[in-house]
């Protein structure tokens, strides 16, 4: 099964992008170090960490660079999960992880300086407004927890939170300073060019179509070549397919849309004064950032998926109408979707093999900072550092029971947890 993106990425991020990459397709055979399948954010950061540690590195991505979850997302730096708070994360995952994620956010941010990336950067925080006074206190705790970590946060009281955001529709709740936003497409893009001036082999339009062993080495065949490696990285996220036989039971992929206004104008400067990225406490997340133009993207979710380009668009309206009255005037432009792996557990998961393959799979929303962190413990995954030195242990593969059945229906979840959200106190 093939199951890479083949929809154009967003149109909005592509017009906004001052960064260009383009790279041949795979032709004949090839020698590596090291193999890395998909050129997305988690493949690319991947690919430089090993470039950085002497590696011959080779990239193939199947569509074109960015084409992936990477280039569509909303593009929110959040170094924090979805679920699970910094003590919960220590008690599933470890302590090691914890730290790697606290600092997830410099990892980006850090990036585009270094390679002079331009995607419209903005490091000026990140929010998560309480959709319910239980939830106030529950993001105090989080802001708390963040904080003895060392990472920027700290809570924000119902005022606080409405002049930060130009909002009363919410109970207050934490700010996580080191976070921000970008445009997804760009920075990967960007990536892709420091990769490529690094050194890496870089090739698009070449789908790793089988991965075998031959003689102590793999062996992946593309359309047009092949190329040999004795390691590994498989970073295809929501779009693994067939090559590790299992991984793709491990997590559900789910379309989250995405919308964005024209510009607002003026009334830009009230919406978000600040200029940081906001994503709420509900399970059916609603979350924003303004672009570089004044333009609100918003995203979300459909439980049926039939006409999304109109229905995904009216409900984001909606939402921004309930958020703020006056943008009742604003007129959705811009649309597009894109796919995220989900694990059930919500947390990330790292596997390899004693034989050089590994990966790392399951973002479940809040990939963009966490994939460049990740990127050196895949590193260290394919290098053969041992098992107990990574950040993140690896797990054997574990399928989601069901999964054929959940995959189909798992959005058809979505009005109960709108109904959770809506009963919350
Ligand atoms: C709509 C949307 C909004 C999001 N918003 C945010 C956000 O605001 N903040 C945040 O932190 N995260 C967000 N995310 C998640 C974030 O985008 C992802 O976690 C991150 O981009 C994942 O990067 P990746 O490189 O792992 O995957 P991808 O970017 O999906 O890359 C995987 C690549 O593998 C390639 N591939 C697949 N199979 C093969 C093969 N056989 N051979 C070669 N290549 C192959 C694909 O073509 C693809 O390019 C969002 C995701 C979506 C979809």
């Amino acid at each position: 099964m093939n199951s890479w993106p083949r929809d154009p990425v967003s149109p909005l991020w592509q017009r906004l992008s001052a960064e260009r990459f383009s790279a041949p397709k795979l032709e004949g055979v090839r020698d590596a170090d090291v193999v890395v399948i998909g050129g997305g954010i988690a493949g690319l950061t991947t690919a430089l960490e090993l470039r950085r540690r002497g590696r011959k590195v080779v990239v193939l991505e199947a569509a074109t660079i960015g084409a992936g979850a990477s280039g569509r997302a909303n593009g929110q730096v959040i170094a924090a999960l979805t679920r699970h708070g910094p003590d919960a994360i220590r008690k599933t995952l470890g302590q090691p992880f914890l730290d790697l994620l606290a600092g997830a956010a410099d990892r980006p941010f850090g990036l585009i300086e270094k390679h002079g990336i331009e995607c419209d950067a903005r490091r000026t925080g990140w929010l998560q407004p309480a959709h319910s006074p239980g939830r106030e206190l529950r993001a105090r705790k989080m802001a708390e927890q963040w904080a003895v970590v060392g990472a920027l946060a700290g809570p924000l009281n119902k005022d606080a939170m409405a002049a930060r955001i130009g909002s009363q529709a919410y109970f207050g709740g934490w700010e996580h300073r080191g976070g921000g936003h970008i445009n997804p497409y760009a920075f990967t893009l960007g990536l892709a060019r420091a990769a490529a001036g690094e050194g890496v082999a870089v090739y698009e339009r070449s789908p790793a179509l089988a991965l075998s062993r031959e003689g102590g080495v793999w062996s992946i065949t593309t359309p047009n070549g092949r190329v040999r490696a004795p390691r590994v990285a498989l970073a295809t996220a929501a779009h693994t397919g067939n090559l590790w036989p299992g991984l793709a039971q491990t997590i559900v992929p789910v379309t989250s849309y995405q919308a964005a206004t024209a510009p607002l104008g003026r009334l830009a400067e009230t919406v978000l004064p600040g200029d940081e990225a906001f994503s709420d406490t509900r399970q059916d997340l609603r979350y924003m950032r303004k672009d570089r133009d004044g333009r609100i993207v918003s995203g979300g979710a459909l439980a049926l998926q039939f006409a999304a380009g109109t229905r995904l668009p009216r409900l984001i309206h909606r939402r921004l109408i309930a958020f703020r009255p006056d943008l009742a005037a604003a007129t959705m432009t811009d649309f597009w979707g894109g796919r995220i792996a989900m694990t059930v557990d919500r947390l990330p998961r790292l596997h390899r093999t004693p034989d050089g393959l590994a990966t790392w799979i399951g973002c479940n929303g809040r990939g963009l900072a966490l994939a460049c962190a990740m990127a050196e413990v895949l590193a260290d995954a394919v290098c053969d550092v041992p098992d107990e030195q990574l950040a993140l242990r690896p797990t054997p593969l574990k399928p989601v029971p069901y999964h054929p059945f959940v995959s189909r229906t798992a959005r058809l979840i979505l009005p109960y947890l709108r109904w959770q959200d809506s009963r919350e106190i």
